[in-house]
């Protein structure tokens, strides 16, 4: 017997569980399910995003309603119009096997006439914005007078978008005998006060600390003065080539400017708040969900309860005014048992919300250094390399190949590879040999390097290179567990371990640069060479601090892109595709 089906659900819904590849409840669909399932109750769960809320609500909901009927039986209301679809598809993937049921979205910015139509043919299911949905009550298209479960998901941000009154409104349509259930990250007043005045007693279930980050996200801070958010933000992004990631900013006008910047620079990126129109808001859902863009920039609100796995990095431009805000942001990664990384970038002055977050998630953050243009020039020129081994050879190339080694006539291995690398990478060192060192020094990393300094071998650490990364299923952590064991070391030896996609760098105190080197001599890891070289920047050590150089205009030129599309497109391309992505989302 799964555990799931100890849940006590039907054979149809265990079914589509099966289908949807889910094969252990998560904690808070192990307490809800069965509870709503037994009997009328009201219930308040919170539970952090990621933990699989909808599926707690969403599967009891569909054995409890009556599929032969067509009345609305139940009401689900979401903050965000990417929500109520997502949710909308999500029960629908549930109910799959479930005949007879029908879900309706209903949202603004879409044709209301087409959504009351859907209406009118039998929604059992009634998932809506509040704002929509009350335009709909006040124009009769919608009929909740016969529900029997009402759900408030995400309750924490529709109070914080000042959906109170739309709620209390809705409610009013609502019969008194029916069941609530919330659903909350966070247990703010004003949903305590919800819970109080439109709940019966409600059960309350409590998954994991309240108010706490997940702990699959490291969390990360970078000083810089208050002009070099964006250079700082670029070079992150060029040190994590397959970065993915959801870059918040604290309003729509900066939202769109930094995705505008980023776009004219030559990432792949996209904007997302709530100044788009409904349609550029899909197409750059889209282009994300596929991965078409690699940073998506957005507010807090257009943001909030997007599920999108796999995000690595959670990128703060600038730190949120409440620090809920921030555990909302931070668990955008980390999700489904994936570790991710949360990275703010901080003036000095803002230190002081580092620590106050620090408190709240009870997480210590990681003080990083803004990767040097040395740093981000290795990592790339790795990466190109990488990106050339894993490239598959065209089918058209071939017939060219006469024609293309006569060009190439005389050129012998070693400098064709030279030449070919330098094609992309040119471009790059040219950028970041122009650049100056973005790092501010605060309080507290002042006293980090007196540490680091105090217990270190006189001339500080060693950088390396290792040819696994990610791919070979490294994070971090078991990197570093696994260099450390594989060379005999001792727990604090290894340290600034980044793992790349197919390649990693890690420091060690220059005392065990020889164990280690000699440890990676010819080893094989599956009859794999896993190889440990000294890397060339200078990474670990503290390098050159405040050496502005003459370079200091600010970095808003281009940094000439890049490999990422290096074995799709044509270097040449970039720039119309550049712009046909441009017109596509603005
Ligand atoms: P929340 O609403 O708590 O933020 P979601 O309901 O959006 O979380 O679920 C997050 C992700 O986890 C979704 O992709 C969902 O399909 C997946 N998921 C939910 N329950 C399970 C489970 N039991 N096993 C595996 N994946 C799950
Ligand atoms: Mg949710």
């Amino acid at each position: 017997m799964t555990k799931f089906e100890a849940l006590g659900l039907q054979q149809s819904l265990l079914d589509a569980v099966a289908d949807m590849g889910f094969e252990t409840p998560s904690e808070v669909q192990e307490k809800a399910i069965p509870i709503l399932l037994q009997g009328e109750i009201d219930l308040v769960a919170l539970a952090q995003t990621g933990t699989g809320k909808t599926a707690a609500f969403g599967f009891p909901l569909i054995q409890k309603i009556e599929s032969a009927s067509r009345t609305t039986q139940g009401l689900i209301l979401s903050p965000t119009r990417e929500l109520c679809l997502q949710i909308t598809n999500e029960i629908q993937a549930y109910a799959k096997y479930e005949k007879g049921v029908n879900v309706v979205a209903i949202y603004g910015g879409a044709s209301i006439t087409e959504q009351s139509r859907q209406i009118k043919r039998g929604a059992q299911i009634v998932v809506a914005t509040p704002g929509r949905m009350k335009d709909m009550i006040g124009r009769g298209l919608v009929d909740i007078s016969k529900i029997d479960y009402c759900i408030l998901d995400e309750a924490d941000e529709m109070l914080n978008m000042g959906f109170y009154e739309d709620i209390k409104d809705i409610l009013s349509n609502t019969p008194k005998e029916k069941s609530t259930w919330l659903f909350s990250a966070t247990m703010p007043k004003e949903v305590a006060t919800i819970a109080k005045k439109f709940m019966h007693s409600p059960q309350e279930i409590t998954v994991g600390t309240k108010n706490s980050g997940a702990t699959t996200v490291q969390h990360e801070y970078y000083v810089v003065g208050g002009r070099d958010r964006y250079p700082a933000l670029k070079r992150l992004a060029d040190a994590h080539p397959d970065i993915f990631s959801v870059v918040f900013c604290r309003t729509k006008r900066d939202t769109q400017k930094v995705a505008e910047n980023l776009i004219e620079d030559g990432y792949n990126a996209g904007a997302l708040h709530g100044d788009l129109s409904q349609n550029q808001r899909d197409l750059v859902m889209n282009a994300f969900r596929k991965k078409q863009i690699q940073m998506l920039v957005a507010t807090d609100v257009a943001a909030r309860g997007i599920d999108v796995d796999d995000i690595t990095h959670v990128i703060n431009y600038q730190l949120p005014d409440e620090i809920e805000t921030y555990t909302h942001r931070s668990g955008r990664t980390g999700r489904a048992g994936k570790s991710g990384i949360s990275m703010v970038i901080v003036t000095r002055s803002e230190m002081r919300k580092i620590q106050a977050i620090e408190k709240k998630i009870k997480q210590q953050f990681i003080n990083k250094k803004i990767p040097t243009g040395p740093e981000i020039c290795e990592i790339q020129l790795y990466h190109l390399a990488n990106k050339i081994k894993d490239t598959e050879i065209a089918k058209d190339v071939e017939g060219y190949l006469p024609a293309v080694n006569d060009v190439l006539q005389g050129i012998d291995r070693d400098e064709l590879i030279q030449k070919i690398v330098s094609v992309e990478f040119t471009r790059f060192s040219n950028y970041y040999n122009k650049t100056k060192d973005l790092n501010t020094v605060d309080s507290r990393d002042r006293d980090n390097r007196k540490r680091e300094k105090g217990s270190m071998s006189g001339n500080g650490s060693v950088r390396y290179f290792i040819n696994v990364g990610e791919k070979d299923g490294y994070d971090w952590m078991s990197l570093k567990d696994f260099i450390r064991d594989t060379a005999s070391l001792g727990r604090e030896d290894i340290f600034r371990v980044d793992v790349k996609d197919s390649f990693s760098f890690f420091n060690s105190e220059a005392a065990v640069t020889d164990q280690i080197l000699n440890t990676f001599t010819e080893f094989k890891v599956d009859g794999r060479f896993v190889n440990v070289e000294v890397s060339k920047s200078p990474g670990g050590s503290s390098g050159k601090r405040g050496g502005r150089d003459k370079g200091r205009r600010r970095d808003k030129d281009r940094t000439g892109r890049r490999d990422r599309n290096f074995a799709k497109n044509s270097p040449k391309d970039s720039g119309k595709r550049r712009s046909k992505r441009r017109s596509d989302f603005f």
